[in-house]
């Protein structure tokens, strides 16, 4: 179908009024995420504050055949909401309502809009939280969207353990709900985690229901020096291995810390560090910090530090908080490339040791952050955003690395997703399973309008 822009906007402003707005400044705003791809803006944004206003907008849009893009807080980091072939983005932040908690179902349901933190806040005084954490504050629906995960992801699990179902928008206009409140189902292909993880290119998700948490009777928390990245990811192993229950664990390289301790004024050791978090009771969470202890000592950890004292505990874990600021301010002024990859646990040190030799022969510096009970970790490589050199040298190390990571049976993206940084690899990874995929998206969205450009690679010529 052929776009006519001003046509689309005339319909769709005659529908949605002053909710639809073009002004260059929050189209340039709508046409970015966190990434380092440059501004794509879309013709217009619609400000959507029920659902309603999703499906009159992405109706008007089919009619037209003009592109939607669902936006929740623009955190994303692999070119996600740029507006490759233009058209409207959807602003979901106004859809910010906590609609229902069932304390005694340990379950809520929300509209998209609303962050992580706004629902943590609004769980206070019902004993119970949500536990899916990726650091910045991002929409439930955009975490949906992203199967996000994040530090806590190796006890409670990712977006795709902690939805139970999900309303969305589809791209035709119709309104689906893709499950009901029961913990689980048999009935039927499983729509909720079709559309987790689809990037917006299925549907706009308007009302997510999540699994929630009984807050821990008491937590600890620990840091640890280790002589190498090597022994620090032997030691989280080990320690999981043994049957600790561990909560968080995450890795943080030499330079990383330097990175901290230049930020913070603090003086940490400058070597690779692991921070660790153990929910449960009180006796429980001493006893896993010291069998943890014990374990790190079997690998050269020292200057193990822990607490249970909530003053103490986040004095201890604001370093690893402030790891994005800190590595940023190596180089102030630069543009982070923040790279992904997720391998089997087994092969996380030896995929970390390559990537460090890999990094020291690089113009540019690089920190590695992981979440190395899972085998997952991120590289932040800071770039002279005026450098098109350092630019291709990081393409060509994010190329290094994943081929590595898939080499070893590990995915392209263990969190941030595909967007339109890893688009390149999904073949690779998928094999014939992309143009499954593809016969998906065909038959949902045979216009192609939902979010464009995205996740699938070009279809192959000929
Ligand atoms: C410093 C920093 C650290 C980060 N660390 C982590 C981490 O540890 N783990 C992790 O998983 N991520 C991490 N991220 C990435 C990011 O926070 C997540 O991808 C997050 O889930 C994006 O949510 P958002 O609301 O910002 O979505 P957006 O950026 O607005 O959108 C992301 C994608 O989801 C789609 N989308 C958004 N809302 C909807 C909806 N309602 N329906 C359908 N599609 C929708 C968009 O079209 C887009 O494709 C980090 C980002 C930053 C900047």
């Amino acid at each position: 179908m052929s776009t006519n822009v001003d046509a689309a906007l005339d319909d769709l402003r005659s529908q949605l009024g002053d909710r639809v707005s073009t002004a260059a400044a929050v189209r340039e705003q709508h046409g970015h995420d966190e990434s380092g791809w440059p501004v794509m803006a879309p013709d217009a944004v619609v400000f959507a504050t029920e659902r309603g206003h999703v499906a009159t907008a992405v109706v008007v849009c089919a009619r037209h055949g003009l592109p939607v893009i669902a936006y929740g807080t623009g955190t994303a980091v692999e070119g996600h909401v740029q507006a490759v072939r233009g058209g409207v983005v959807i602003d979901l932040a106004g859809m910010d309502q906590v609609l229902r908690v069932s304390p005694g179902d340990m379950d809520c349901t929300v509209q998209a809009g609303v962050t992580r933190k706004q629902l943590n806040r609004h769980l206070r005084d019902t004993g119970l939280f949500f536990p899916v954490d990726p650091g910045a504050d991002a929409s439930i629906g955009g975490m949906a969207a992203t199967r996000a995960s994040g530090t806590n992801a190796v006890r409670y699990g990712t977006m795709a353990h902690n939805v139970l179902s999900l309303t969305a928008v589809l791209p035709d206009g119709r309104v689906i709900e893709t499950g009901r409140r029961a913990r689980k189902s048999s009935a039927g292909y499983d729509l909720t985690h079709l559309l987790i993880g689809a990037e917006g290119t299925l549907g706009v998700i308007t009302d997510i229901t999540l699994r929630l948490h009984g807050l821990p009777e008491a937590i600890s928390a620990a840091v640890c020096a280790f002589p190498s990245v090597e022994a620090a990811v032997q030691a989280a192993s080990e320690t999981i291995q043994s049957g600790v229950p561990v909560a968080r664990v995450e890795l943080l390289d030499e330079l990383q810390m330097r990175a901290i301790n230049a930020y913070a004024g603090l003086d940490h050791a400058e070597a690779p560090h692991l921070f660790l978090e153990f929910h449960g009771s009180s006796a429980g969470v001493a006893e896993q910090a010291e069998a943890t202890q014990a374990i790190a000592a079997e690998h050269g950890g020292t200057a193990f530090q822990w607490s249970t004292r909530e003053e103490e505990r986040n004095r201890l874990w604001q370093a690893r908080h402030d790891a994005f600021p800190a590595a940023m301010q190596l180089r102030p002024g630069c543009r982070p490339v923040i790279t992904d990859v997720c391998v089997p646990v087994s092969a996380l040190a030896g995929c970390i040791a390559r990537a460090q030799e890999d990094l020291a022969a690089m113009p540019v510096p690089g920190t590695i952050l992981g979440h190395v009970g899972d085998g997952n970790f991120h590289v932040i490589l800071l770039c002279d955003p005026d450098s098109e050199e350092e630019h291709a040298a990081a393409k060509a190390f994010n190329q290094r690395l994943v081929e590595q990571a898939l080499a070893l049976d590990g995915t392209c993206t263990g969190e941030h997703g595909v967007g339109l940084g890893k688009r390149g690899f999904l073949a690779r990874e998928h094999g014939d399973a992309v143009e499954v995929m593809r016969a998906v998206k065909n038959a949902l969205d045979p216009q192609g309008i939902m979010n464009p450009g995205k996740i699938l690679p070009d279809p192959p010529s000929g």
